[in-house]
């Protein structure tokens, strides 16, 4: 595998690339390689003649500076993981690489709708901190094929929204969620669990089936309360949000009967470590 630490150098390889005319498919993430980054990887290799990973723990998308500071980073276990999936290229900068100054990153996006609610509202800025390094890493990759997990529902439809607003000549493919067998959405902050709270995070999941459950039975306000409660009956969990919306629009559905597919999206602490997880119920 290739390993790319510097911006000129991916696009030298990129224009090597060009040359042979092969197709590239490149998956961003932020490092702490798990399953469910590495089912992006295998995704991306049979569908592309290469693929590229980038690992960058990208600052201005983190809002809270604990979260930012205790992110794990496992470089060298994820170029392991990355070479056994026969990932062609990694594309590992630095802060500095990427932003060489800091207080030069004013693009302002402007997701109308779609980037102030959910983790819009409580990460304030964070959208704007994933459109400009997804804006950046395609401009450097520039692959033909870009994969991201549903796992981050949101952000899936603002890099959609980014690509269509832009014309931008790359497909996003949306990929499903990866699970432990108990349920719990794999994420890198999982290891931030403790043993006790991870014991208890599989809830989470398991109210989001139960609220499929209650289609036709409450109504989709009532099943918003009744999925919040449930996970607040647990003293080490804080719910920020649990909401029912279009699956496209993200904007609240006020009966079952609109022909619309329906999203129900939540985020909780557990402890100290935030959690976020969704399901298409409709
Ligand atoms: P991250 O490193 O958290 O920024 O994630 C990088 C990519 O992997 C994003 O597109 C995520 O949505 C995706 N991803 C994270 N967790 C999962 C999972 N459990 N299953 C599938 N994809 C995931």
């Amino acid at each position: 595998m290739l390993i790319l630490k510097t911006i000129s150098d991916a696009r030298a390889w990129r224009d090597s690339v060009g040359e042979e005319q092969k197709t590239i498919g490149f998956v961003p993430t932020m490092g702490a390689l798990h399953p469910g980054h590495i089912s992006l990887i295998r995704k991306a290799n049979r569908e592309n003649d290469l693929v590229a990973c980038s690992i960058f723990v990208n600052p201005i998308q983190f809002n809270n500076r604990e979260d930012l500071e205790k992110y794990p980073r496992t470089l060298d276990a994820d170029i392991r993981h990355l070479e056994e999936v026969a990932c062609d290229v990694l594309f590992a900068p630095t802060a500095s690489e990427m932003y060489p100054g800091q207080d030069i990153i004013n693009d302002k996006y402007n997701f109308g709708h779609l980037d102030k609610v959910l983790e819009g509202k409580f990460r304030p800025g964070h959208f704007n901190g994933v459109a400009v390094v997804v804006r950046k890493l395609f401009e450097i990759i520039q692959p033909h094929r870009a994969y991201f997990g549903m796992k981050d529902y949101q952000q899936l439809k603002i890099v959609e929204e980014l690509v269509k607003y832009h014309k931008m000549p790359v497909e996003i493919i949306a990929c499903p969620t990866l699970r432990e067998k108990d349920g719990l959405a794999m994420s890198s902050r999982n290891v931030r669990l403790t043993h006790h709270e991870r014991s208890i995070a599989p809830v989470i999941h398991r109210v989001l089936l139960e609220i499929k459950e209650k289609i036709g039975h409450l109504t989709p306000k009532g099943a918003q309360i009744w999925g919040a409660n449930q996970l607040n009956k647990y003293a080490e969990i804080q719910v920020e949000y649990l909401q029912i919306v279009g699956a496209d629009d993200l904007l609240p559905i006020e009966t079952w009967d609109e022909k619309k597919s329906v999203v129900v999206l939540v985020a909780a602490y557990l402890g100290k470590v935030r959690l976020i997880d969704n399901m298409i119920i409709k």
